[in-house]
C-alpha cells in the first residue's frame, strides 16, 4: 500500500513537470519587441497575474510553461503597449456631442453644417468644434456677422481646432457680458473699429466658457469608453490627459469599477483651486489604472491663432508678439507648490518666449531634485540659445510630430523662414535632451499613433505633404520614435518600473500589430489585432 501510494506521488510529479509551471497566457510564435535598454527581440513569452514572467525562445517557453490561454502571434510583431503623451480625453468626448465642424473646407460649409446640426438636434446653446481656417480655399476675415443672421437668439460657441480661440455670435457675447468695452488679460477679444467681432481667445473664453451646458454624466461616460476603444484598436494603452479636473476623478474612478475603463491614465491637473486642494490632500493619487502626480499649466496659447508667445513680433503681424497666459507670481506659485508635494510640473508653452519663461521657472527644482522630470508640453518654437537649458535644468519634452506637419502651412506666414528652422525642432530636442514624450494633442490632432509616425520619422502628413517633408533634418529615427512612444513615455510619467518595456516583472501589456512597424515609403495604415493591459485582452479584432 505505501509503495502504491510512492507511485502515484511519483507519477503526479512527473505529470506536472511535464506540463510545466502553469501561468495564464502563452504568447508564441511572435517577434517581441521587448524596447528594454538593448532593444532585445524575444520570440515567446509567458505572463502570470498580469505580470511578465519569462521571455525567451519559442521552445524554451513553450517547455518550460504550460496554460489554458495560449495566443499564436503567427510570426507577428509585438510591442510594448503605445502611449500617447499628450491627449484630452474629455475634451474629446465633449466635441463628439457637439458639431463636428473639422472636415469644413470653407467658413460658408461651416455656417451650413451648424445649421443642418442644430435642424437635426435642436440645441437650447450650440456647441461646435474643430474649424481651422488655415486650410480652406481662401482666408477669409472671420467675424460673426453671418452666424448672428442665422442665430440671432440663439447662443452659438464654435471652437477653432486648437481650442485657445471660438467664434461667438452676439446672443452669446450678450450672455457672457463681453462688450465694446472688455479687455481681458492673458486673452483678447478681438474688435473692428472698437466691435467684437465674435473671436475670443485664451483667458478671454473663460467668459464665454462659464455660459456653455454641462454635459450629461452618462453621455460623456459613453463617449469616453468609445475613445478608449478607438485607441485600443492603435495598440494605444497609455494616455497622459493634460489637463484634467479633481472633479473628473471619481467619473474614471466609477468607470474603472465598472470594469470598463481599462486604459492606464496619467493625469495632469489644471491649476484651479479644488485641484489644487485635491493635490494637497492626496499628494500622489493613485487608484488602479489611474495616476494623478502633476499639474499642467498654460503659459501661452497657440500658433495658429497668435497666442504663443514670442521673443519677437509674428512675421505676419509686426504689433505682436502675442502674450503669455499665466502670470509670472503664478507660475511661480505652481512651481513652489509641485516643489513641496512632490508632484510634476508640465508646461504648455508653444512660443520660445513662453519657453524660455518656463525654463527660467524650472531652474530652482533641478537644484534641489535633479530627477524632477518636469515637462514642457509643445515646444513648438525655441530660441536655439535657450536650447542647452533643457539639459542643464533636466527638463523633459513632450512633443506632438503631428502638429509639424499640420502647421507648416501657416506656420512659415508666422514665424518667418529663419525662425521656422528652430521650430518642430524634435531631432535637435533630441540630440539635447536624450529623451522625447510624444503625443497626438488629441482632439485637436488624430491620435492614430502611424500618423505621427509618419510625420516624426518623414516629416509628412497622411496626404504626403509637405512634398520632401517639412524641414526633413529634425526627422527622428524608428527607434527613437518606439522610445518615445514606450520607454521615454514611461519615464516622463514616474512608470517605467511597470510600463514602457516588456521585461521580466513589468506589466504584460502589449499589442499584436498586423503589420511590420517600419518607415514606410507612403504613409500606410496599421491596427493591432490584439491588444492586451495587464495580462487581459482588452480589444481584438476576431
Ligand atoms: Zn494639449
Amino acid at each position: 500500500m505505501v509503495r502504491f501510494f510512492y507511485l502515484l506521488l511519483v507519477l503526479f510529479f512527473v505529470s506536472s513537470c511535464m506540463k510545466g509551471q502553469r501561468v495564464d497566457l502563452i504568447v508564441h510564435n511572435a517577434v517581441i519587441h521587448s524596447m528594454d535598454e538593448n532593444l532585445t527581440m524575444y520570440e515567446a513569452m509567458a505572463i502570470k497575474d498580469g505580470k511578465i514572467v519569462e521571455l525567451g525562445p519559442e521552445r524554451q517557453i513553450l517547455n518550460k510553461y504550460s496554460s489554458d490561454d495560449s495566443y499564436d502571434a503567427g510570426g507577428r510583431d509585438i510591442y510594448p503597449g503605445l502611449t500617447d503623451a499628450h491627449v484630452h480625453l474629455l475634451l474629446g468626448a465633449k466635441q463628439r456631442m457637439g458639431v463636428d465642424l473639422s472636415q469644413c473646407k470653407s467658413f460658408s460649409q461651416l455656417l451650413m453644417d451648424v445649421e443642418m446640426y442644430q435642424q437635426r438636434k435642436p440645441s437650447k446653446v450650440i456647441v461646435g468644434h474643430g474649424w481651422n481656417e488655415s486650410l480652406w480655399r481662401n482666408n477669409e476675415l472671420l467675424t460673426n456677422d453671418e452666424l448672428n443672421k442665422l442665430f440671432p437668439k440663439t447662443p452659438v460657441c464654435l471652437f477653432r481646432n486648437d481650442s485657445h480661440t471660438a467664434l461667438v455670435n452676439d446672443a452669446l457675447l450678450n450672455l457672457a457680458g463681453i462688450t465694446s468695452e472688455t479687455v481681458v488679460v492673458g486673452g483678447e477679444v478681438v474688435k473692428i473699429d472698437g466691435k467684437p467681432t465674435g473671436i475670443v481667445t485664451d483667458a478671454a473664453l473663460e467668459l464665454i466658457k462659464a455660459k456653455l451646458p454641462n454635459y450629461s454624466l452618462e453621455e460623456l461616460k459613453e463617449k469616453v469608453i468609445e475613445i478608449q476603444n478607438e485607441l485600443l484598436m492603435y495598440g494605444v494603452t497609455n494616455v497622459h490627459d493634460a489637463g484634467l479636473e479633481a472633479s473628473e476623478v471619481k467619473m474614471y474612478q466609477q468607470l474603472i469599477d465598472d470594469d470598463r475603463f481599462k486604459l492606464n491614465l496619467y493625469g495632469m491637473l489644471l491649476p484651479t483651486t479644488e485641484n489644487i486642494q485635491f493635490a494637497k490632500k492626496n499628494k500622489v493619487f493613485e487608484y488602479k489604472n489611474l495616476t494623478i502626480r502633476s499639474f499642467k499649466i498654460f503659459v501661452d496659447g497657440a500658433l495658429g491663432s497668435r497666442g504663443a508667445y514670442l521673443k519677437a513680433p509674428y512675421s505676419d503681424n509686426l504689433s505682436t508678439n502675442g502674450y503669455p497666459t499665466i502670470t509670472k507670481e503664478k507660475l511661480d506659485e505652481m512651481v513652489r507648490l509641485c516643489m513641496s508635494i512632490g508632484y510634476q510640473l508640465n508646461a504648455h508653452a508653444i512660443g520660445d518666449a513662453a519657453v524660455k519663461l518656463v525654463l527660467d521657472a524650472y531652474q530652482p527644482i533641478h537644484r534641489l531634485n535633479p530627477d524632477h522630470r518636469w515637462r514642457i508640453e509643445h515646444a513648438q518654437v525655441i530660441d536655439k540659445e535657450d536650447l542647452p537649458l533643457f539639459l542643464e535644468y533636466g527638463v523633459i519634452p513632450s512633443v506632438q510630430p503631428i502638429q509639424g506637419v499640420s502647421d507648416y502651412g501657416f506656420a512659415e506666414q508666422r514665424l518667418g523662414s529663419e525662425r521656422l528652422k528652430t521650430a518642430y525642432a524634435y531631432h535637435s530636442l533630441l540630440k539635447t535632451t536624450g529623451v522625447l514624450l510624444i503625443g497626438s494633442d488629441f482632439p485637436i490632432e488624430d491620435f492614430d499613433p502611424f500618423k505621427a509616425l509618419y510625420a516624426a520619422c518623414v516629416r509628412k502628413n497622411e496626404r504626403e505633404q509637405p512634398a520632401g517633408g517639412f524641414a526633413i533634418s529634425e526627422s527622428i529615427s524608428l527607434d527613437d520614435f518606439l522610445r518615445g512612444v514606450t520607454t521615454w513615455s514611461a519615464i516622463g510619467s514616474f512608470q517605467e518600473s511597470k510600463l514602457g518595456s516588456l521585461e521580466v516583472g513589468k506589466e504584460a501589456t502589449f499589442a499584436i500589430f498586423e503589420r511590420e512597424i517600419t518607415v514606410p515609403k507612403n504613409f500606410i495604415k496599421n491596427f493591432s489585432i490584439a491588444t492586451y493591459i495587464n495580462g487581459e485582452k482588452v480589444y481584438s479584432i476576431e
